[in-house]
């Protein structure tokens, strides 16, 4: 429900177009498919993806010959369903941690003001509440506010918090943090890196660094590196996803700010262009409102 909730500007949007697209049209032509391609750049598909879902529809109309407008959105809606099953948005995800892996390390990237600190705070909540003792590294030491935030975090969820402070080494905090999680029994790390995209060579070092550092405890750290993108920023979510992917070895996605946009589109493209499964939508600022990505879902309320 709270996502449905909060995908409701870029359904409203989205179908508000669609209804008008097809008005006065019986059937599903290249004029309507036009208009389809137009609304779902619109929505921040982004147009290689719209391009994709373009040419499946045209595909189904030309072996079927006649294709009535009132099935547009049934068929939309399966074709956005297979390119989602196609890619590995989603896959399994949950809040349990793998067994035999303990603790669990997380690095969390992106850029400043996506929402970082924030998801981290409500992962950190709900691994809290299933139980799981986490720990939390403040690792972007380049800006108080967010060292400040984490810490508050931490007093809220009832978790610890590794911090040097603000300019300090962020490797070495985030060396600290694995280091108390192994120390203390911890199941799940959870360290928050500079959102700096100064330039791709200095952040692809400081990642490493970070990296390397920790891998001196353990050498399969990090094992997972979650990106964060703030999915109210459209096309230029996509552009960072790309800085990042190339700086390094990104392998989950958590798209925030997606209550309060009209471009919630954006899941699929990013979810089609990097094949690395969305693993959490930020849907409001409540702690429930990091919601674990379920691909069906996202498409039924997408479309309902
Ligand atoms: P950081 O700089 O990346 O660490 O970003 P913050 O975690 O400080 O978040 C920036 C702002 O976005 C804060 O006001 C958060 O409350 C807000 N925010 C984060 N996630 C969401 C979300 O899913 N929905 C909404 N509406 N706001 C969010």
């Amino acid at each position: 429900e709270s996502l449905d909730k909060g995908l409701e500007k870029t359904k409203t949007s989205f179908f508000g177009q669609l209804s008008k697209a097809v008005v006065g049209k019986s059937t599903v032509d290249v004029e309507v498919l036009d208009e389809l391609e137009e609304i779902l750049v619109h929505a921040d598909v982004g147009v290689e993806t719209t391009v994709k879902i373009i040419d499946r529809i045209e595909k189904r109309v030309a072996r079927d010959k006649y294709v009535s407008t009132s099935e547009l959105d049934r068929i939309l809606r399966e074709e956005i369903a297979a390119l989602l099953e196609e890619n590995r948005a989603g896959d399994g995800a949950n809040f349990d941690l793998p067994a035999g892996i303990k603790p669990y390390v997380i690095m969390v990237v992106g850029v400043n003001g996506v929402g970082k600190t924030t998801t981290i705070g409500k992962l950190a909540a709900q691994f809290h509440k299933a139980g799981k003792k986490v720990v939390l590294g403040a690792a972007d030491t380049f800006r108080a506010a967010a060292v400040d935030q984490l810490i508050i975090w931490g007093e809220r969820v009832g978790v610890p918090v590794i911090s040097h402070g603000m300019n300090t080494d962020p490797a070495s905090v985030a060396y600290d943090a694995v280091k108390k999680g192994v120390d203390t029994g911890a199941d799940v790390v959870i360290i928050d890196t500079a959102g700096r995209l100064h330039n791709k060579v200095g952040l692809m070092n400081e990642l490493s660094k970070i990296k390397r550092v920790m891998q001196k405890i353990t050498v399969d750290t990090p094992h997972e590196v979650l990106l964060v993108l703030d999915g109210s920023t459209g096309q230029n979510a996509l552009i960072q996803a790309r800085e990042f992917t190339k700086a390094t070895d990104v392998t989950a996605l958590a798209i925030t700010k997606l209550d309060g946009t009209a471009k919630g589109g954006v899941v699929i493209g990013i979810s089609d262009e990097f094949k690395i499964p969305v693993k959490y939508i930020g849907v409001g600022e409540k702690i429930e409102d990091l919601q674990l990505f379920d691909k069906h879902q996202f498409v039924e309320s997408f479309f309902s």
